[in-house]
C-alpha cells in the first residue's frame, strides 16, 4: 500500500516512510492511494476475533509487507496487553439501542492510547531495524501528550520533546506528563497558549537544520497517519458486535482535529455498514458551522469544560476535503490558501455531498454539566465532559430508534475532575495504576514561547 499527500506533489510513500514523518514535504497530510474494500464474508470471518486479533487483521491491511506479520502481531498484542479492561474496548448500553463505547481503559486514560500504544512499538522495531534514532516532538492540550509518552518512552532509539501551554493543563493532565521517567523524556511548558505550541512545532518540523546530521523529527499528533490506522479499528469492533454486516450502526464521536471521526469515515469507506456519523463539538464548533450552515470560517478559541476538543481548526479535516474534491490537489489547495482569510463556502452539490455523511452538532457547558449529571443519576454511569458532548449530540442528532447509536467515551471522568465537581457529582478515584500520581515527582522546564529557545533546548538535549 503506497501513501499520497492530500497537496499532490511528490512520489507515493511506504507504510515505513510515513510512519516516520509528519507533514508531507508539500504541507499536505499523507492518505492512502487506494483503500480496502471489504466484503460481507471478510466481516463475517472477524465475527468471533477479539480486540488485538482484528486490529493485527485490520493494520496489516495497510502496512502492507513492510512489517513482518509475527512482528505486528506482538506489537500489537503487547500494546493493548496494559489496558485494564479485558474487552479492550468495552460496549456498555445506557438504554435500549443507545450505547457507550468506552475507549479509556489505557495507561493514561484517554482513546489516545489506542493508537499512541501501537506507533511507539511500531517506531521503535522499524528504527531498531535500519539502526537509526529520531527525535520526536509534539504539542498538547493534554491527552496526546501523556500518550505519546507512555507510547514512546521505552525505545532506545528516540528522544521525546512534548509542549504544553503553561498552567493551562489539568493538574492530572500536567502530572501524568511530567512524572514520566527516563533521560529520553522532556516536558516543556510554555509560556502561552496551544496554538503556541503548535505554531513551534510546526516551524521547527519546516526547518530541521538544529538537528544532528543523522536525525529528523517525527510527529506523534493524528496527522501521523499510523495514529489514525489504529482508530479505525474500533469502529470495525463495535459494529460487529452490534450486529454488521447484517445490521447498520451509528456513531457520535467528541471532536477536536478530526482525527477520531475521520477513523471512522475510513471504516465505512471500506465497506462497514456505518449509518451515521456524528461531529460532535462544544463551542469551538467550527465544523458544526459549516455541516449545518455552509460557513466555514475562523472564530476566537472558547475555552470549555471539554478542553480537548478546543480547537480553531481541524488538521485532519484536510484529508476529508481532499475526498470532498475528489481527491483534486489544486482544488484542495486553492480552499486552504483562501481560508483564514474570508469565510468560505463549499458549493451546493459538495454541501450536500458532507450532509450526506455527517451530521453534526454544538453543546455548551451548561448543558454538557446537566448531561452528566442526568446520566449519572439515570443510569449510574459517570460520563467525562466530552463524552457528554457526544452523547448529547447523539440524542440531538439520531434520526432513526431502528439503528444503534454509539457514542465514543474519549476519556475517563477522573481526567476531568473539574467538570465533574460542576455537574455536582464527587470527584472519581483515579484508576489503581495511577493511585500515587500526586506523590509522584514532575521534571519539566518552563520556557517562553520563542522557536530558538526551543531549538537550541533541543540541540543541547540530544
Ligand atoms: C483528543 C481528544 C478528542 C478529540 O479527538 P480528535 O481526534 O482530535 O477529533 C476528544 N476527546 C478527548 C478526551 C481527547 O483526548
Amino acid at each position: 500500500m503506497k501513501y499520497i499527500s492530500t497537496r499532490g506533489q511528490g512520489q507515493p510513500q511506504s507504510f515505513e516512510q510515513v510512519l516516520l514523518t509528519g507533514l508531507a514535504p508539500d504541507g499536505g497530510l499523507y492518505v492512502p492511494e487506494h483503500l480496502p474494500q471489504l466484503s460481507r464474508e471478510q466481516f463475517s470471518a472477524w465475527e468471533g476475533l477479539d480486540y488485538p486479533q482484528l486490529a493485527f487483521e485490520i493494520t496489516r491491511l495497510f502496512a502492507g509487507d513492510e512489517i513482518a506479520s509475527d512482528d505486528l502481531r506482538e506489537i500489537i498484542e503487547s500494546a493493548y496487553a496494559n489496558f485494564a479492561h479485558p474487552d479492550i474496548a468495552p460496549l456498555v448500553e445506557l438504554s435500549a439501542g443507545e450505547f457507550v463505547l468506552e475507549l479509556f481503559h489505557g495507561p493514561t486514560l484517554a482513546f489516545k492510547d489506542f493508537a499512541l500504544q501501537v506507533l511507539g512499538r511500531l517506531l521503535d522495531l522499524v528504527l531498531k531495524k535500519n539502526g537509526r534514532r529520531v527525535v520526536i516532538l509534539g504539542a498538547t492540550s493534554g491527552d496526546t501528550g501523556s500518550a505519546a509518552l507512555e507510547g514512546c518512552r521505552h525505545s532506545d532509539q528516540v528522544d521525546i520533546f512534548i509542549l504544553h501551554p503553561y498552567q493551562r493543563v489539568s493538574d492530572v493532565q500536567r502530572k501524568q506528563m511530567t512524572t514520566v521517567p527516563g533521560s529520553n523524556v522532556f516536558n516543556l511548558a510554555i509560556e502561552g497558549d496551544f496554538d503556541d505550541c503548535q505554531r513551534l512545532v510546526k516551524s521547527a518540523f519546516a526547518d530541521q537544520s538544529f538537528l544532528p546530521q543523522d536525525r529528523q523529527l517525527v510527529a506523534v499528533n493524528s496527522i501521523n497517519w499510523a495514529r489514525i490506522l489504529m482508530q479505525t479499528v474500533y469502529y470495525f469492533a463495535a459494529a460487529l458486535r452490534l450486529g454488521a454486516p447484517k445490521a447498520s450502526v451509528s456513531f457520535s464521536v467528541p471532536t477536536g482535529n478530526f482525527g477520531d471521526i475521520y477513523a471512522g469515515y475510513l471504516a465505512r469507506l471500506m465497506g462497514l455498514s456505518i449509518d451515521q456519523l456524528v461531529v460532535a463539538t462544544n463551542k469551538n464548533d467550527i465544523l458544526h458551522r459549516l455541516i449545518s450552515n455552509n460557513e466555514y470560517s475562523v472564530t476566537g478559541l472558547t475555552r470549555t469544560c471539554s478542553p480537548s476538543m478546543d480547537i480553531l481548526v481541524s488538521s485532519n479535516f484536510e484529508r476529508y476535503l481532499f475526498d470532498l474534491f475528489d481527491r483534486n490537489p489544486q482544488q484542495l489547495k486553492s480552499f486552504m490558501h483562501a481560508f483564514g482569510e474570508k469565510p468560505l463556502q463549499l458549493s451546493p452539490s459538495q454541501w450536500q455531498r458532507l450532509r450526506s455523511i455527517f451530521d453534526s452538532a454544538s453543546v455548551d457547558d451548561d448543558t454538557t454539566c446537566q448531561v452528566i449529571a442526568d446520566v449519572h443519576s439515570r443510569h449510574g454511569v459517570l460520563l467525562d465532559p466530552h463524552t457528554a458532548v457526544g452523547l448529547h449530540s447523539a440524542r440531538l442528532c439520531r434520526k432513526t430508534k431502528s439503528v444503534p447509536m454509539v457514542t465514543l467515551a474519549t476519556a475517563h471522568p477522573a481526567k476531568f475532575s473539574d467538570a465533574i465537581s460542576a455537574a455536582g457529582l464527587p470527584i472519581p478515584d483515579l484508576p489503581n495504576h495511577l493511585q500515587d500520581l500526586y506523590q509522584r515527582s514532575e521534571r519539566y522546564e518552563v520556557m517562553p514561547a520563542q522557536l530558538t529557545a526551543l531549538t537550541s533546548y533541543i540541540a543541547d538535549c540530544l
